[in-house]
């Protein structure tokens, strides 16, 4: 194997030991790479009681102190940069441009974190004469956050940072698909001078994450991935009295005007729909083509024919992921759709047991289609056509999804309506993958996020403390009011 057992990280210490194993790939090229325990509730159960134990400590902590950590990681993040794309490229199989964006973006999820002592100072008000009410800002205790495949370092760090900068102690349960990242991460933190036990890994499956849902001992949990498993894990939490906020699944609909500027919508489509190789919750996989487009489809059509799969595009994470993929392509297919560009059978020279999709463009899809009301997850763009605005509006508003939506045009006023109209929680006007960067909170509406706020950001902020509400009086004269004598 290229690389050593993965392990659990448990009170600043690696724990090998499953109870069981499963063979993580390089999806590049289908070899078998290392192996990752699953571990169970007695896995959780040591991981809570080691964040339980640093919890006091580190919540005592000022907040000013604790940053100091994050801006010495982010130090770290950049001094290592070339090894963890190295890894991320290794686990994932994503292209190297694509992995090293991910740990830039780490970079500057953990950057935020560093400014949140300037976004936490409190309140105060004086309410009645010499009397004061004021707001502090209290952490949770041991909070666990649970991760999907897509991006082994990037969404880890939507919560790592703030979470912890916040006060509390955390356990991360990475994807087991890509859990190599995560040892990486536990040792940079380490290194930054984080005390032992405020953050911890356990590697697993269900397992895991249902005992992380059950535990006692655990004050919030947070996940990401699909809508059916967020369904899940949010009403497990959640019936155990939790705070949670579980991101789902996504089908982002991107709406292209007849006056959108060609290059600028053909370009910007066929890079929200093939980066990542269409495996993110923000890609694009609808595109809804209002009235005279056919220029923009065809230049869209071109450039992608023009997409080296292995190079510009890298493999999806499974060969089933490759399998359900190509199935979603036939079966528009077979339904009268018409696929005008196939990446079905895609093979990279040198790379034959690589799990590829290359680019694929489909026209003529109709919204009752499964291709245009299911999350795909590959490289593949479903082309619906409708004759105006409000046609557009209304394929994107019966989604049950709401992430992401987006429209290209050079219109103000079909702008502003798709700003207001759209029903999803982030919105993109010529961009064609709105993710919304720091200060900016991340997070979709419908079946894309269940539970109150943003992961990322400002909003994140109330997810990770608790409010204390203190009323003081320090002198016998001060006033009374009608409320506290
Ligand atoms: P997934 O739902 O299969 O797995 C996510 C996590 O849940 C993994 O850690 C996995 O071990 C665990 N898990 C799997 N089945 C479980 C079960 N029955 N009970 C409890 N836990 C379980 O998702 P994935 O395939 O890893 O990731 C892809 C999905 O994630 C896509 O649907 C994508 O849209 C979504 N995603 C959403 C966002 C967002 O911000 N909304 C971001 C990234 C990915």
């Amino acid at each position: 194997m290229k690389y050593p057992d993965a392990r659990h990280y448990i009170g600043g210490r690696f724990v090998a030991g499953g109870p069981r194993f499963l063979d993580v790939h390089n999806p590049a090229d289908g070899s078998t790479i290392a192996r990752v325990p699953l571990g169970d509730a007695g896995t959780v159960d040591a991981a809570v009681a080691a964040a339980r134990q640093a919890f006091p400590d580190w919540s005592r902590t000022p907040i000013k102190e604790r940053v100091q950590v994050f801006f010495r990681y982010k130090t770290l993040l950049h001094q290592h940069l070339a090894e963890l794309t190295e890894l991320i490229t290794e686990e994932h199989g994503k292209v190297r441009p694509e992995a090293e964006a991910e740990i830039l973006k780490a970079i500057e999820l953990t950057e935020f974190a560093c400014s949140l002592p300037q976004l936490v100072t409190g309140e105060v008000l004086e309410v009645s004469r010499g009397v004061e009410c004021r707001v502090e800002r209290y952490p949770l205790g041991v909070v666990a956050a649970v991760n999907p495949f897509n991006f082994p370092s990037m969404v880890p760090h939507w919560t790592i940072p703030n979470a912890i900068a916040l006060g509390n102690t955390y356990i991360l349960k990475p994807s087991e698909l890509v859990p190599l990242s995560a040892g990486r991460i536990a040792e940079l933190l380490k290194d930054a001078g984080l005390p032992d036990g405020v953050f911890n890994v356990v590697h697993g499956d269900k397992d895991v994450v249902e005992a992380l849902c059950d535990h006692s001992g655990v004050e919030a949990v947070t996940f990401v991935g699909s809508t059916r498993v967020a369904k899940e894990v949010y009403r497990r939490a959640t019936s155990h009295l939790k705070r949670a906020l579980c991101l789902g699944g996504a089908k982002n609909h991107v709406i292209v005007m007849p006056d959108a500027d060609p290059e600028m919508a053909s370009g910007g489509v066929l890079a929200a729909m093939a980066g990542c190789t269409g495996q993110r919750c923000m890609a694009a996989s609808v595109m809804v083509a209002v009235s005279k487009t056919d220029h923009i489809v065809n230049r869209l059509a071109e450039l992608a024919r023009g997409m080296v799969t292995g190079r510009d595009v890298g493999p999806v994470i499974t060969s089933q992921a490759k399998a359900r993929i190509e199935g979603y392509i036939t079966e528009a297919e077979q339904a009268g759709a018409r696929v005008l560009v196939d990446g079905r059978g895609a093979v990279v020279r040198g790379k034959e047991g690589g799990w590829y999709v290359g680019p694929t463009v489909i026209d003529q899809v109709r919204p009752e289609m499964k291709i245009a009301r299911e999350e795909v997850f590959g490289p593949v763009l479903a082309v619906v056509r409708t004759g105006n605005l409000d046609e557009a509006l209304a394929v994107e508003n019966a989604s049950p999804y709401g992430n992401a939506a987006s429209i290209f045009t050079e219109s103000g006023g079909a702008a502003r309506a798709t700003m207001e109209r759209a029903s999803a929680g982030m919105v993109g006007v010529n961009v064609g993958v709105p993710v919304p960067r720091e200060p900016f909170g991340f997070g979709g509406w419908n079946e894309s996020r269940f539970g109150t706020g943003d992961i990322t950001g400002k909003s994140s902020i109330e997810f990770w403390t608790k409010t204390k509400k203190i009323t003081t009086k320090w002198n016998r004269e001060a006033g009374t009011n009608w409320m506290a004598k």
